[in-house]
């Protein structure tokens, strides 16, 4: 174990397991997810705890379908999670497992159950199960089916098995305790009727287990040590702990820990799928999204997304996770990797006057200060620019320091230049041109004469500036918890979440981006090369702004 690694309730467990030569000393989790939708951010949490349990105790990890219910499960969402588990640097080298393996296994086992008098078939439908259970403060009603003998559950489960009774007409049940505390404990079902196909068993099957049922006999078939599973299981874990010892199987140890909420956004795969469904987003990998290929698509590195996991630690309490949090984590890894370059994003001409009209030269930029390594390149500066829109007022109030009438500001490893001219559109009165003059004395952007001037823009000239589409995304729902006071999540929806801008320049060096390519557009946030972009029309998202809303709040709280 790295030593500078905070031990967490779940590390000082597996610790102490070895010591004690527990399951020999081994340490093997899985990360179980059901393909039922794409991964989110809060996987990612459950996928760096048990892949980096794992690798920090030399012991493996598995990664396992858990493909119970063939009518919500589809091959689609099997290839995203190989695909998304991988990008986040994990391997489980040959063991890509399936419950649905194990599905012959599983039905052996229950036939065991019903010979011990464990298990039983009832007749009862959904409803009358329901009702029978009893609530939280009431206990439930044993069913009349209950106390069928063992050769009737023999023969009426094989019969289930062979497809000869309808769906949800019959089930099979643990018989354990109606008046257990513990509703999970009430006679739980452990298979149902569903003639539907599998995505992988075809129609081999038209009775499949339940959840907690297949999740403990699939964890003791693969020789789990630890099973790591979030806090709403913990009132299952006695029925995981009954299935195993009824059994007389492999028993691993079943832990809970609480699952990541993140504010401004939702985590369950539920409601993702609806914003998908009904259009409210591009697609699961729309940037927006909080599922880990809309944040790879966005340009969030997988080391920033570990790094934040490593952050947020683990614990038994629920919490809300800011989302500034996640935000500066990309920033800061950003910071060191990312080329800086230059983009107007909003663009104004500007016209040098004074500048020789055909003439270009090339001017020296650094790629990122905060690595020489990464070196300089050239930018292209000639006598009509595009600078920012937001840069210039033409009645600016007192705390504008950027560009105005009769000011002089720094362009960026150029010049200094002067307002001296604001060309406007006679009818709307809209600004469409600045005309302004240079000093060839401060090439570089230094000035022999040490002048101030209290801004430096960003800017790009304007025959060599490749014209792109960017994308700014904002939170995809206005308030911290959606829906909390709506009952609603869709109500609080950010309808203003994207921004298009189709106007934008970015500086040539830019010419050869690749889908992926991340950069810091000078003064204007960390942009990513869409796949959507194309060589006519390149296509940028903004992956995080440069503001750092998270510094803000942690001074707040000192
Ligand atoms: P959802 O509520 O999004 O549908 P789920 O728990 O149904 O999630 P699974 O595919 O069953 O999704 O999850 C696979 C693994 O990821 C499980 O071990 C689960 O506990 C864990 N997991 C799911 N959501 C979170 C979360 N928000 N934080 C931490 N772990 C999570
Ligand atoms: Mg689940």
């Amino acid at each position: 174990m790295t030593p500078d690694k905070p031990a967490d309730f779940i590390r000082e467990i597996v610790t102490e397991d070895i010591k004690n030569r527990k399951y020999d000393s081994r340490v093997h989790t899985r990360f179980p997810p059901e393909p039922n939708g794409y991964l989110h951010i809060g996987h990612a949490k459950s996928i760096c705890l048990n892949f980096g349990i794992a690798k920090e105790f030399n012991g493996l990890c598995n990664l396992r379908f858990d493909d119970t219910n063939p009518t919500k499960e589809e091959v689609e969402y099997v290839e995203s999670i190989k695909e998304d588990v991988k990008w986040l640097g994990f391997d489980w080298d040959k063991r890509e497992y399936y419950a649905s393996d194990y599905f012959e296994k599983m039905y052996g086992y229950a036939v065991e159950l019903i010979k011990k008098g464990k298990a039983y078939v009832c007749d009862l439908n959904a409803d009358d199960i329901r009702e029978y259970r009893g609530t939280l403060t009431e206990s439930g009603k044993e069913s009349p089916y209950r106390n069928r003998s063992v050769e009737d559950n023999l023969e009426l489960f094989e019969k289930m098995r062979k497809g000869e009774f309808p769906d949800g007409s019959r089930t099979l049940r643990a018989k354990i305790d109606m008046k257990s505390g513990n509703i999970n404990m009430r006679d739980p079902v452990i298979y149902r009727i569903m003639h539907a196909e599998h995505h992988r068993t075809g129609n081999k099957w038209c009775i499949y287990p339940m959840y907690d049922y297949a999740h403990c006999v699939s964890d003791s078939i693969e020789g789990i040590t630890h099973s790591i599973c979030t806090l709403e299981f913990e009132d299952h874990r006695p029925l995981y702990d009954w299935f195993l010892d009824e059994l007389g199987v492999y028993h691993p140890r079943q832990i809970e820990f609480a699952r990541l909420n993140l504010s401004y956004t939702v985590l369950s795969k539920r409601r993702l799928i609806r914003l998908v469904q009904e259009g409210h987003v591009n697609g699961w990998d729309d940037p927006r999204m909080p599922t880990i290929s809309g944040f790879r698509r966005r340009g969030y590195t997988p080391e920033s997304i570990r790094n934040f996991c490593e952050r947020i630690g683990v614990a038994k309490r629920d919490s809300l996770v800011d989302m500034a949090l996640l935000e500066y984590c990309i920033r800061e890894g950003l910071n060191k990797s990312a080329q800086r370059v230059m983009a107007v994003l909003k663009p104004l001409k500007v016209v040098i006057t004074n500048y020789p009209e055909n003439q270009t030269e090339e001017l020296e930029a650094i790629n990122n200060p905060e690595d020489e390594s990464m070196g300089k390149r050239k930018v292209p500066f000639s006598r009509i620019l595009y600078i920012e829109r937001d840069d210039f007022m033409e009645n600016p109030p007192n705390e504008f320091f950027r560009l105005a009438p009769g000011r002089e500001v720094r362009l960026r490893y150029a010049y200094y230049i002067t307002c001296v001219d604001v060309i406007k559109d006679k009818t709307t009165g809209e600004v469409t041109e600045l005309h302004c003059t240079y000093d060839p004395a401060t090439r570089g952007g230094d000035s022999p004469d040490r002048r101030k001037v209290k801004a430096t823009l960003h800017w790009v000239s304007a025959s060599h500036a490749i014209k792109a589409e960017v994308r700014l995304y904002d939170h995809l729902f206005t308030k911290p918890v959606p829906g909390e006071e709506s009952n609603d999540f869709k109500t609080d929806i950010n309808p203003k979440s994207l921004e298009l801008l189709k106007q934008g320049f970015v500086e040539p060096s830019l010419a050869d981006a690749k889908s992926g390519d991340r950069f810091q557009f000078e003064r204007m946030g960390y942009f990513c090369v869409d796949r959507d972009s194309t060589n006519e029309k390149p296509v940028f998202n903004r992956t995080v702004t440069l503001k750092d809303t998270w510094a803000k709040i942690e001074k707040a709280k000192r």
